[in-house]
C-alpha cells in the first residue's frame, strides 16, 4: 500500500519528530517545587559566600590559607549531611606560600600610600626598604651590560605604563537580552581555536626568568610591575618559572621580591620619572614560605544513591583562588552554588537513584591540575593506552561546573554534545520564568568541565549572565558586588539539574565518538 502523505500531515510529523525527544524527557515538577521553595525561601548561599570570602579569604593553591579553608569546608559538608567527605591528594605540589604583610608608599616627590600585592611564589623584601624608583627596559642580552652595577637597592619599574580600560565606567555591563541569547543559540559552529601568530625568534631575547635572575644578582630592592589596565585593580599571578620549578622553596628564594601595582599608582611613578624628577618609595613585603613539598588535595562529598548507587552524577567548582582577594566571583561563587545545591537536596530529603558527588577542586588557576588528576585517577583516559578507562568511566553520567563569574544561569552550553540536547533542554523548562532559556551547542573552555570533556565524559558549563562586578583575579573581588538573586537561582537550577540527572532512566548520552 502506498501512503500519500498530505502536506499538513507531513508538517505535523516533522514537528512531532523534532519535539518528541524533549517532550518525552520527564520533568519532576513536584521535586522542582520543593527545590525552588527551599532554595528561594530558605537560601543559605549568601551566608556561605560571606563566610568563605569574609572569614576564609583568599585561597591560593598550596597555601596555609587554602589548607585552613579545606578543613573548614569538609566540616561544612558534614554539617550539610554529606557522606564520604574526604580530602583526596592529587599531586606533590610544592611548598606552601602565603603573603603575611605588604606595605607600599610613595615618599617623594609627594607622599601617598600605594596599592600593590606580591606576585605569588616570590620572597619578601627582607625588611623595610626605602628605595629610588627607576625604569628598566630589559629586552635582549646586550641590555644587561647597560644596567649591570647600577640597580643595587633600587625599586625597578620593569613593565611599560598601561592604558586604563574605561569601558566598564562609560558603558556599564548589560545583562543578556533575549536577542543576545538567541544569537548565542544560532551560533551552531564551534568557534575555531585561534592560531598563534608566528613570531620572529631572536636568540638574544631575554626570558622572564633570565630577567629575574639578573635583578636578583644585581641586588634590587624590589621589582615593581603592572601588566593590566583594569581600573584600580592589581592583577598579578605567579612568578615566571614557578610552575617549571614545581613551586619550590629554592625557586622562590632565587627570585627578587616582585610587587604588582594598580595601574594608576604605577603610571604615576612612571610619568614623574619621565620628567626627570626622582621618585622615592618605601616598601616591605613579608611572605611565609613552606619548608617542604606538600600534596595538593581536592575535597569531595556525596549524597548516596539508591538502586543505581554505583552510578555517579557530579557537580563542582574550583575552590582555589588567586591570592590578592577572596575572589568572591572567581570562584567562591561557584563553590557557594555547589555547596548550596547539595544543602538544598539534603534539606528536601532527596533520595537520588544515582550517587551525587560534589567536588571542590584545587590547582585550577594554575592549569586545571586538581580536576585533571581526579578524572585520570577515577575515570581514566581513553587517549592514554597506559591507563585506558577505569570501570567508573562508564558509570559517570555527567559533571556540572560553575566558573564563569557570579551571574545567573541563562542557559546551558551543550559542549558540542547533540546527544544530550533533549535532556539538558527539557530540564530547563521549570526555570523559564527566571530567564533560563538558551541552549547553545558551543564548546566553551578554560575551566574544570574541560577535564571531563577532553576524555569523552559529559562535562557541562551553564551559560551565565553578564553582571557588573570588580572581577576575578584582582584585589577587588569581594562579597559586596555579588548579587544574591543570581546565586540563589543558580543553586536552585544546579540542584534541579543534578536531581534530574541522578534520577533519569538513563545516564546522560555522550558525544558520538569519532
Ligand atoms: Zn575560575
Amino acid at each position: 500500500m502506498t501512503i500519500r502523505t498530505r502536506p499538513f500531515a507531513a508538517a505535523l510529523l516533522l514537528l512531532l519528530a523534532a519535539a518528541a525527544p524533549i517532550d518525552t524527557v520527564p520533568v519532576d515538577w513536584a521535586m522542582v517545587a520543593k527545590i525552588r521553595e527551599e532554595g528561594l525561601q530558605h537560601s543559605r548561599v549568601m551566608d556561605l559566600e560571606s563566610y568563605m570570602t569574609d572569614v576564609l579569604g583568599a585561597r591560593l593553591t598550596m597555601s596555609r590559607d587554602m589548607q585552613r579553608a579545606q578543613t573548614w569546608v569538609q566540616g561544612e559538608m558534614a554539617r550539610i549531611g554529606l557522606i564520604n567527605v574526604a580530602a583526596e591528594p592529587f599531586m606533590d605540589y610544592g611548598v606552601t606560600w602565603d603573603n603575611e604583610y605588604v606595605s607600599l608608599h610613595l615618599l617623594e616627590p609627594d607622599y601617598a600610600p600605594m596599592v600593590g600585592y606580591p606576585i605569588a611564589h616570590t620572597p619578601g623584601t627582607d625588611g623595610r626598604k626605602v628605595a629610588q624608583a627607576v625604569v628598566v627596559d630589559l629586552q635582549v642580552q646586550a641590555d644587561l651590560e647597560r644596567y649591570r652595577g647600577t640597580l643595587r637597592g633600587m625599586a625597578v619599574l620593569v613593565t611599560p605604563p598601561v592604558t586604563i580600560d574605561l569601558g566598564p565606567l562609560t558603558n556599564g555591563v548589560p545583562r543578556y537580552a533575549e536577542a543576545d541569547l538567541q544569537a548565542l543559540e544560532r551560533t551552531v559552529i564551534a568557534p575555531s581555536r585561534p592560531v598563534p601568530p608566528r613570531t620572529v625568534r631572536r636568540t638574544d631575547l631575554l626570558t622572564a626568568e633570565q630577567k629575574l635572575a639578573f635583578y636578583k644578582v644585581e641586588g634590587v630592592a624590589a621589582v615593581l610591575q603592572c601588566e593590566s589596565g583594569w581600573l584600580a585593580a592589581v592583577r598579578g599571578y605567579s612568578r615566571p618559572g614557578s610552575r617549571n620549578d614545581g613551586w619550590s622553596r629554592a625557586g622562590i628564594l632565587a627570585s627578587p621580591a616582585i610587587i604588582a601595582i594598580t595601574p594608576e599608582h604605577y603610571n604615576r611613578m612612571y610619568r614623574i620619572l619621565g620628567r626627570g624628577i626622582p621618585v622615592t618609595v618605601e616598601l616591605e613585603v613579608r611572605n611565609r614560605i613552606g619548608e617542604r613539598i606538600e600534596q595538593a588535595v581536592n575535597i569531595v562529598g556525596e549524597i548516596p544513591g539508591t538502586d543505581l548507587a554505583d552510578e555517579v552524577v557530579m557537580l563542582g567548582a574550583h575552590f582555589d583562588t588567586w591570592h590578592a582577594s577572596p575572589n568572591a566571583s572567581d570562584n567562591t561563587s561557584g563553590v557557594a552554588v555547589a555547596l548550596e545545591a547539595m544543602r538544598i537536596l539534603k534539606a528536601v530529603g532527596a533520595r537520588p537513584r544515582r550517587t551525587i558527588r560534589v567536588a571542590l577542586w584545587s590547582g585550577e588557576e594554575q592549569g586545571l591540575f586538581g580536576s585533571r588528576a581526579y578524572v585520570r585517577e577515577h575515570f581514566g583516559d581513553p587517549r592514554d593506552s597506559t591507563i585506558g578507562t577505569r570501570p567508573a568511566y562508564e558509570k559517570l553520567s555527567v559533571y556540572f561546573n560553575q566558573d564563569y563569574g557570579a551571574g545567573q544561569y541563562r542557559g546551558i552550553y551543550l559542549q558540542g554534545n547533540e546527544q544530550a540536547r533533549a535532556m539538558l533542554t527539557a530540564w530547563m523548562a521549570p526555570f523559564r520564568d527566571m530567564g533560563m532559556t538558551a541552549v547553545s551547542n558551543q564548546s566553551v573552555g578554560s575551566t574544570d568541565h574541560v577535564s571531563f570533556d577532553e576524555v569523552g565524559l559529559p562535562g557541562i558549563q551553564f551559560l551565565q549572565d553578564r553582571t557588573p562586578g570588580t572581577g576575578g583575579h584582582t584585589n577587588l573581588d569581594f562579597y559586596d558586588t555579588i548579587q544574591a538573586d543570581d546565586l540563589m537561582k543558580n543553586a536552585v537550577i544546579m540542584a534541579s539539574y543534578v536531581w534530574h540527572a541522578a534520577t533519569a532512566d538513563a545516564r546522560l548520552p555522550r558525544k558520538t565518538r569519532r
